[in-house]
């Protein structure tokens, strides 16, 4: 793809997510995964929620030994220039955390081997596949040269940012599996410790904070802050599903708790 068509592309890409997220606050809901997962109508492609994990979350792992196996052929962007350690870094955070939600993390989920719809799955897949293709070429090759130097504010600034977001996420996952006492057990608890003190969820939270911090380590790379947009876009209204799942299911326990959906104190 040349450098005109990435733009147009990716200008597409970007306008999408503030749509995904008006359609999806209208309460608009695929058939989903986890608690609001429900076969009916029977699909006759529902994985297990770790296959689907897998499924969903590997073309980012995919893509990045694709894009480093391409700078490794060239080892220049479009602009002649050769690929710079700071792009390097960017491509490890995002294969860090991918290797964590693609592999390790659904080998450690406890949900009694649920499914997941065939239809998510596979949309979600094909969003992962677009967004590692503009992040992945934006960050080594069409907007290598906007990537900001180590030693800028922006870059220091947004590494420590998507540090705080991904341990903050493992954390709050962590939270939630050891809720349940085995691989089998489905059951649903009140989370409690961490940042579950103020929010239903945190997970959302940093990971929102952790695709934030990656946006503004990448600076002028615009498909950084497309990722973090729509990141925003997709778990703010699934935080409110959640949080509005949690209050009639919890009743007047969890109304007591004073939590907010996703943002402390304010949403
Ligand atoms: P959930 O909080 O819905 O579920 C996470 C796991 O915890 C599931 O195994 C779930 O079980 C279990 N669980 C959830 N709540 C409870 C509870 N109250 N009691 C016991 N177990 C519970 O998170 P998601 O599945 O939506 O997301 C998982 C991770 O993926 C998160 O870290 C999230 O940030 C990330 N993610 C990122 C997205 C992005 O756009 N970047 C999009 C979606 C997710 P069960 O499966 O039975 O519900």
């Amino acid at each position: 793809m040349w450098l005109p068509e990435y733009r147009l592309a990716l200008a597409v890409w970007t306008a999408l997510a503030p749509v995904a997220f008006v359609v999806l606050m209208l309460g608009v809901q695929a058939p989903n995964y986890g608690r609001f997962f429900s076969n009916q109508p029977r699909e006759w492609f529902a994985p297990r929620s770790d296959v689907a994990w897998l499924i969903m979350e590997s073309p980012n792992l995919v893509g990045a030994v694709m894009c480093l196996y391409w700078c490794a052929a060239r080892a220049e962007n479009t602009h002649g220039r050769p690929v710079r350690a700071e792009s390097y870094v960017l491509v490890a955070l995002f294969v860090v955390h991918y290797v964590n939600r693609a592999l390790i993390y659904p080998l450690r989920m406890k949900n009694g081997q649920k499914r997941t719809s065939g239809f998510v799955t596979c949309i979600s897949c094909v969003f992962c596949c677009c967004n590692s293709f503009f992040v992945l070429s934006g960050i080594l090759k069409y907007d290598a040269a906007r990537v900001p130097a180590a030693s800028s504010v922006p870059f220091c600034g947004g590494l420590a940012l998507w540090c705080i977001g991904f341990l903050g996420n493992i954390h709050a996952d962590h939270v939630l599996r050891t809720l349940r006492q085995h691989a089998n057990d489905a059951a649903y608890r009140i989370p409690y410790g961490g940042m579950y003190r103020f929010v239903s969820c945190p997970n959302y939270l940093f990971e929102i904070i952790e695709w934030s911090g990656f946006a503004l380590a990448a600076w002028r790379v615009q498909a950084a802050w497309a990722f973090a947009l729509w990141t925003t876009a997709n778990l703010l209204p699934r935080a409110h599903r959640v949080h509005q799942w949690y209050m009639s299911e919890f009743d007047s326990a969890y109304a007591a708790l004073n939590r907010r959906a996703c943002v402390p104190f304010i949403f």
